[in-house]
C-alpha cells in the first residue's frame, strides 16, 4: 500500500466519465512555454534545442530518493513524469513512428538512470490515458517509478518466470508467444519484430500485449530496429484501439523484470495496452477473479478488421 495523503484531490473520483480531464491550454503545464510551472527538467529530447520531450520529477511524488511517505515503513525511490509532446492535444495514434521511437528511447535511458541508482530493486514506465485510467492532464504524458523494493506482482510474475524456465528449460514468455502464434485466433499484427496479441487470460476487454520475437530483458537492451518495430506496434495498436471504439480511456505499461533479474534467462520485457472500459464490480473484489465480457479472440477478430 502506497499511503500519499499528499495526492489527494488530484486523481479522478471513480467511477469517471470517460475521456480527458478538462484543463485548457492556456492553464496547462506541460505545454511549451510553462516549462517554469513544472520542476526542473532532468533530460529531454532532442538532447540540445527546443524539445520534443522531456523529463521531469513528479511535483506529486509516490516516492523520492530521501524522503519518506506516511506509514510504517519508509518507502524511497524516484517518481518522474515525461511530457511526450509539445502538442498540448495529440494522443499516441497521432504521434509519428520516429516521435514514438524518441519518446521510448527517452524512457529506456531514464530507466537505465533510475535502475543504476544504489538501493533501487524496481523500475517501472507506464502512460495514464484518459481520466478511467487516471489522468489529472490532458497533454499527453508517462510516468516512471524507481521503488527500494519489488512490488508482490511483479516479484510474483518474476518468480513465475524462473520456475518455468527452471521445469522446461525454456522461457516463458517465447513459450507464451510460441503457443500464441500456432493458434493465431488472438494474433492482432505481426511486423517488425514485434507481435500484437490479446492475451489468453485477458484482465480487460480488448487487452492488448506487444511482445518482441527477440527475448531482451528491458526496454533499453532493444536493438534501434526493435525499438522502432515497438514504436511502430504502439502507433498501430492505439489507432485500432480508437478505431474499435476503446482508445479514449487506456493504460500503457512496460513490464521490466526486478532489477536484480535484468539479463536472467527466465526474463522478457513486454508492453501491455489496458483499455479501460469496464470498472471491478463485487465478484471481483470478492474473489479476485476477473470477469471479462469480452472474449479475446473476438477482441482480435474486431481488432484485426479496423484499419489502423
Ligand atoms: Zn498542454
Amino acid at each position: 500500500m502506497l499511503v500519499a495523503p499528499h495526492r489527494r484531490g488530484l486523481g479522478p473520483p471513480a467511477p469517471a466519465a470517460p475521456g480527458l480531464p478538462d484543463v485548457p491550454r492556456e492553464r496547462c503545464p506541460f505545454c511549451p512555454g510553462r516549462e517554469s510551472e513544472t520542476e526542473a527538467t532532468l533530460a529531454q529530447a532532442p538532447a540540445e534545442g527546443p524539445w520534443a520531450v522531456r523529463v521531469v520529477d513528479n511535483r506529486y511524488p509516490l516516492a523520492t530518493p530521501t524522503s519518506a511517505l506516511t506509514g510504517t515503513s519508509a518507502l524511497r525511490g524516484a517518481h518522474e513524469l515525461v511530457v511526450e509532446t509539445r502538442a498540448h492535444d495529440l494522443d499516441l495514434p497521432d504521434f509519428t513512428v520516429a516521435h514514438t521511437a524518441m519518446w521510448l528511447g527517452v524512457l529506456a535511458a531514464r530507466l537505465e538512470v533510475l535502475a543504476a541508482r544504489p538501493g533501487i530493486a524496481t523500475v517501472m514506465a507506464f502512460r495514464i490515458r484518459g481520466r478511467r485510467a487516471g489522468s489529472s492532464q490532458p497533454h499527453a504524458h508517462s510516468q516512471l517509478v524507481a521503488l527500494d523494493r519489488v512490488p508482490s506482482s511483479i516479484a510474483q510474475r518474476d518468480a513465475r518466470a524462473r520456475a518455468h524456465l527452471e521445469q522446461t528449460g525454456r522461457a516463458l514468455l517465447d513459450d507464451t508467444l510460441r503457443d500464441e502464434l500456432a493458434d493465431g485466433r488472438r494474433i492482432v499484427r505481426d511486423a517488425g519484430g514485434m507481435v500484437t496479441h490479446c492475451p489468453y487470460a485477458s484482465q480487460h476487454p480488448h487487452e492488448l500485449r506487444l511482445v518482441p520475437r527477440a527475448r531482451v530483458s528491458t526496454l533499453s537492451a532493444l536493438t534501434p530496429a526493435a525499438l522502432d518495430g515497438l514504436a511502430a506496434a504502439l502507433v498501430d495498436a492505439t489507432r485500432r484501439l480508437r478505431a474499435a471504439g476503446a482508445g479514449s480511456d487506456y493504460n500503457v505499461l512496460v513490464h521490466e523484470p526486478p532489477v536484480a533479474s535484468r539479463g536472467a534467462p527466465w526474463t522478457g520485457m513486454y508492453v501491455e495496452l489496458a483499455p479501460r472500459t469496464t470498472t471491478q464490480a463485487g465478484l471481483e473484489l470478492a474473489s479476485g477473479a476477473t470477469v471479462l465480457t469480452l472474449a479475446p479472440e473476438d477482441a482480435a477478430r474486431s481488432l484485426r478488421a479496423v484499419a489502423p
